[in-house]
């Protein structure tokens, strides 16, 4: 296989920011992933998987190793007629390189529910489980039956059940214990056919009855179109010439809180603050999800805000920009952190929590 030499990442990220990889390569098969691991691991080389890069902010510096962009490609469907306690399904066997809105775009149109809110999220196949991907009231952790990975360290593949995979809030084993052990090759979705769409969230709902009228049946596929175009609306959307969509989405996780914290933060604001459920895993027992895009604004930062050539999308307070001087991109990495910890610094101050950030630091 191909090994460039210092490949410039920022054209391979939805940023636009990043400096060189001294190495680059794209691994089209599981063995092109064992042997370019294995290329790495004979030279003493650091490794970085690279799938979309819409969940990275790569350093102006680059990244003085090997970035192996997974670039598999394949959908396979099976049908499973049930068993005990479970009611027939679809399997979709995804590659991990297929790219995520266009799998989602598939199942809406075979009429297989269990992703339609997803849709418009970008990535690959294989970014999914890392971050256990989520968004208006669905998470893969809910739909993944299997993924197939291969283990660095056993130099060999294994498979895990989502169980396994150990997933939680914008959690799993991939970007927590085990980060940087495994190369996801393969995702197994468990998706229902004939099922009707979840339509959980107050803006998904509101765009529904804006273009269908209140206490409409909405489709698979009139749901999915909906959460295209609330995102589009924020900014979330990846659109050629959108200046808020040269961001990694949402910067910043939403805190999960104790009730004690959320009252602390109502007082300190004088505001009851909007939260969700923070889920049914254990961890999360009585406790709330607050946005942090919330908290934010409640720190005194508003959409649109500019500190040199990054900002804050003029849609959506939540995701960070690479604005440029002229709007058309030239942050710097060091720009985009230096915002982001100005951010993190006021919100701390004034409630008390450290925002976490969601997207994956390389080279730094
Ligand atoms: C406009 C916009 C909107 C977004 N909206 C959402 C949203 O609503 N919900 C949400 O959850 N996310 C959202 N994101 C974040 C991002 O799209 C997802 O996290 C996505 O799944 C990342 O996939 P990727 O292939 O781009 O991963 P990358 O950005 O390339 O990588 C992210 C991390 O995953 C690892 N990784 C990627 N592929 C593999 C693999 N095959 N094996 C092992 N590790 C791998 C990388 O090493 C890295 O640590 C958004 C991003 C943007 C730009």
């Amino acid at each position: 296989m191909a090994m460039k030499e210092s490949q410039m990442l920022a054209p391979f990220t939805t940023f636009g920011i990043g400096g060189p990889a001294r190495w680059f390569a794209e691994a089209a098969s599981e063995d092109e992933i064992v042997e370019a691991s294995a290329w790495a691991r004979e030279r003493g080389v650091a490794l970085f998987v690279l799938g979309g890069g819409s969940n990275v902010l790569v350093s102006d510096a680059g990244f003085d190793g090997l970035v192996l962009r997974v670039a598999l490609r394949g959908i396979d469907v099976a049908e499973d007629s049930g068993q005990a306690g479970r009611g027939g399904a679809t399997i979709y066997r995804a590659a991990a390189g297929e790219d995520w809105d266009g799998f989602v775009e598939r199942t809406v149109r075979d009429g297989c529910a269990g992703i339609e809110c997803l849709a418009g999220i970008p990535g690959t196949v294989g970014g999914t489980p890392v971050q256990n991907v989520g968004a208006y009231g669905q998470e893969v952790a809910a739909v993944i039956e299997r993924v197939r990975a291969f283990d660095l360290e056993q130099r060999a593949f294994a498979e895990f059940t989502a169980a396994e995979c150990g997933f939680a809030y914008r959690r799993s084993r991939f970007n927590a214990e085990d980060r940087g052990r495994y190369i996801v090759t393969r995702v197994d979705y468990r998706l229902t056919p004939g099922g009707a769409p979840m339509l959980r969230y107050a803006d998904l709902q509101r765009a529904i009855e804006a273009s269908m009228g209140a206490g409409s049946e909405p489709s698979l596929a009139e749901v999915a179109a909906a959460v295209r175009r609330v995102r589009q609306s924020k900014g979330m959307l990846l659109v050629e010439g959108d200046a808020d969509c040269r961001s990694a989405g949402s910067f910043f996780k939403n805190p999960v809180v104790s009730k004690e914290l959320l009252k602390a933060i109502a007082a300190r604001s004088g505001k009851e603050p909007p939260r969700f459920p923070a889920g049914t895993d254990a961890e999360n027992q009585g406790r709330v999800k607050v946005p942090a895009a919330w908290l934010i604004e409640q720190a005194g930062f508003s959409k649109g805000f500019a500190m040199g050539a990054a900002g804050i999308s003029s849609r959506h307070t939540l995701a960070l920009v690479n604005r440029g001087p002229d709007g058309r991109g030239g942050a710097t990495a060091a720009e985009i952190l230096a915002l982001a910890g100005r951010i993190a610094d006021s919100v701390e101050a004034r409630f008390g929590i450290r925002l976490e950030m969601e997207p994956v630091l390389v080279g730094f």
